[in-house]
């Protein structure tokens, strides 16, 4: 596995030591809450100096529910720079990768939609529970399932190896290993019995990419139940305040009634606990307490819990103070117009060769962005 992570890579003939690559990101649909942080953002930042990473802000994909809101996913653009600054992604060290400027990625789409069966597309469980979680029934869009495909070219374009995810997400990287696998047996000549760690090795084009799931696989949301997720009303955002933090946990349903009935230490007050106080001591003796039914009562657990999440926060709150209002909206518009030309570099390079390999090379092109 090591192996695999810091092996030298060859690109276009040169031997370079390059680091291996992260690409994940996040839909424009909202503000990015505690779910985002514990399932990949935290991943993210800390895997920032050992691997080159690309954080994609995938507004395309933000039209396939939200079509008739672009002023809406313009605002959540720039909000979601914010967060991730906020966050410690630090735009000096990583690419924030403008999914609407990255022409490649439309392209590549299109082509590795020809290598996907379209049912095996059409079956995908994550696919199936976004649309029951978000009230979508029969009348989505045709870009809605497009979407899947999508996502494979946005991962393929940059060839990491990594794909920092939270758990729902990792049924959408699965198409994208097998597209990937499927493109470098066809065009690359790659044996289909290949290891996927070997793949680059034996002359393919794209890396098969692992996710990565983060500390929480799937943090609960505040109303005990669903998923944290940015259009079910459930979330603790990263901009909120200690009050706010506070409210919401208040509200917070655990199904017990009196302070000494025992509690169910696998309800979702104990998800936070676990996901939020990280004194190891101090989690075993509330579990311990709770569960006998010692005389601890929610509203004491959710206030302290709260104090550790607003601790989190504190220092993002000073990272993103630069950048409040319009004058951190242009500041902000300045870094993704900046990042967008080195996206695009990188991009373009995958494109060619894959267009190369595809007998598609009749010239080189040079893309400019003002
Ligand atoms: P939407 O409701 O628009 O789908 P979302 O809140 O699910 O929004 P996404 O943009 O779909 O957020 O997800 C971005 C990343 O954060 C993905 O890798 C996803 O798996 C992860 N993630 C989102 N919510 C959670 C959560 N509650 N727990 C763990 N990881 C999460
Ligand atoms: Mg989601």
């Amino acid at each position: 596995m090591l192996r695999f992570f810091f092996r030298l890579r060859l690109d276009l003939g040169t031997m370079s030591t390059q680091k291996p690559r992260i690409l994940t990101g996040d839909t424009p649909t909202g503000q990015l809450h505690l779910g985002h942080w514990v399932g990949s953002l935290e991943n993210r930042v800390a895997l920032q100096d050992e691997y080159e990473c690309f954080f994609l802000i995938a507004n395309m994909h933000a039209f396939t529910t939200r079509a008739d809101k672009p002023e809406e996913i313009r605002r959540s653009t720039i909000d979601i720079v914010k967060d991730w600054i906020a966050c410690g992604m630090d735009p000096e060290r990583s690419t924030f990768v403008l999914q609407t400027e990255i022409p490649g990625i439309a392209e590549l789409t299109w082509y590795l939609a020809m290598l996907l069966p379209f049912n095996r597309v059409m079956r995908n469980p994550t696919l199936k529970t976004e649309l029951e979680t978000k009230g979508l029934g029969d009348n989505y869009s045709f870009g809605f399932p497009m979407y899947t495909v999508g996502q494979c070219a946005d991962i393929l374009l940059f060839r990491p190896e990594l794909v920092p995810v939270g758990e729902d997400q990792l049924a959408h990287i699965e198409p994208c290993r097998e597209v990937a696998r499927r493109f470098n047996q066809m065009y690359c000549g790659v044996n289909p019995h290949t290891e996927d760690e070997d793949y680059v090795k034996e002359g393919g084009l794209f890396p098969i990419p692992a996710g990565k799931v983060g500390r929480v696989a799937r943090l609960v949301g505040t109303d005990g139940v669903n998923k944290m997720s940015k259009s079910l009303n459930n979330t603790i955002l990263l901009t909120d305040t200690f009050k706010k933090i506070k409210k919401k946990m208040g509200g917070l349903y655990t199904g017990r009634t009196a302070m000494d009935e025992p509690g169910d230490i696998k309800n979702a007050l104990f998800d936070y606990v676990r996901a939020f106080i990280s004194d190891e001591d101090r989690v075993k003796a509330l579990e311990e307490a709770y569960s006998k039914g010692d005389n601890i009562g929610d509203g004491h657990i959710k206030v302290e819990i709260a104090e550790h999440i607003d601790k989190l926060l504190e220092p993002m709150r000073e990272r993103r103070l630069p950048f409040e209002g319009e004058a951190g909206d242009a500041k902000i518009l300045e870094i993704l117009r900046e990042h967008t030309k080195r996206a695009n570099n990188a991009a373009e390079e995958t494109l060619y060769l894959a267009k190369e390999a595809m007998q598609l090379d009749f010239g080189k092109r040079n893309l400019s962005f003002d």
